[in-house]
C-alpha cells in the first residue's frame, strides 16, 4: 500500500509558488505519503526539476504528469511527461496520454475548468473526487459522476502553494512502483482520504 498526493503544481505553473525542493524535502519528511504527482499546467519542466532533486532522497516516488487545459476542461495526465501537441481537443489529450502508457483523470469536474458533465462523453480513466480546492458540494458532485461512469475516484491537493500539499490523498495497493500504481489505479484499487490538515472536510 502506498499514499500518494496525485495533483500537485510547482512554480512552473504561471499561478503557483511551491519551490521543487520543497515538494522533496516534505514528501521525504512526511509521515505516510511518500508519492506525488507533479502536474504543472501544460509544462513538464516542474517535473523533471522534482525528480532531478528526488534523485538524493530514498524511499520516494515522483509520479510524471501534466495538466493539461484541453478545449472541453482540465485532464490531469498520470504517467505521462510530455506536452501534448495542438490542437488540445479532449479526444486528442487521451489518445496521447493513452498512447503513451498514461492514464486520464477528469480533475475538478464540476469546478471552473472542469469537463462538468460532458465527462460522460470521453474515456477517460478515473474522475477526481476529492480536490483539495473544491467544496465538498463539488466534491460530493464529481463522486456521483464516478459512480454514474463506473470510474476510480482519485484525490489530489491541487496545492499551489507550499502549505497546501497533502490536504488530500490516496491509499493504493501497490508497492513503490509507476507501472503497478498506474495499474492499480485504473483497476480501481484506489481509496481517497483526507489530512487533519484540510479544512473542507
Ligand atoms: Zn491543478
Amino acid at each position: 500500500m502506498i499514499h500518494a498526493d496525485l495533483h500537485i503544481h510547482t512554480m512552473f505553473s504561471p499561478d503557483a509558488s511551491t519551490h521543487p525542493k520543497t515538494i522533496v524535502e516534505q514528501l521525504f519528511a512526511h509521515p505516510s505519503i511518500k508519492a506525488a504527482a507533479i502536474t504543472d499546467h501544460n509544462t513538464v519542466i516542474g517535473y523533471y526539476k522534482v525528480l532531478e532533486l528526488a534523485k538524493a532522497y530514498p524511499d520516494i516516488l515522483i509520479i510524471p504528469g501534466i495538466e493539461v487545459s484541453s478545449f472541453g476542461g482540465d485532464l490531469v495526465l498520470l504517467g505521462v511527461a510530455e506536452v501534448p501537441p495542438q490542437p488540445r481537443t479532449v479526444e486528442n489529450v487521451i489518445d496521447f496520454a493513452h498512447e503513451r502508457g498514461g492514464l486520464v483523470v477528469a480533475a475538478h469536474p464540476y469546478r471552473a475548468f472542469g469537463l462538468g458533465d460532458s465527462a460522460k462523453n470521453y474515456e477517460i480513466d478515473a474522475v477526481e473526487v476529492l480536490n483539495g480546492g473544491c467544496s465538498r458540494q463539488l466534491n460530493i458532485l464529481a463522486e456521483e459522476l464516478a459512480k454514474a461512469m463506473a470510474l476510480p475516484g482519485v484525490a489530489g491537493s491541487d496545492a499551489h502553494r507550499a502549505d497546501e500539499l497533502w490536504t488530500v490523498y490516496n491509499e493504493i495497493q501497490a508497492s513503490t512502483d509507476l507501472d503497478e500504481i498506474l495499474r492499480a489505479i485504473k483497476r480501481g484499487l484506489v481509496r481517497v482520504a483526507h489530512t487533519e490538515k484540510s479544512i473542507h472536510f
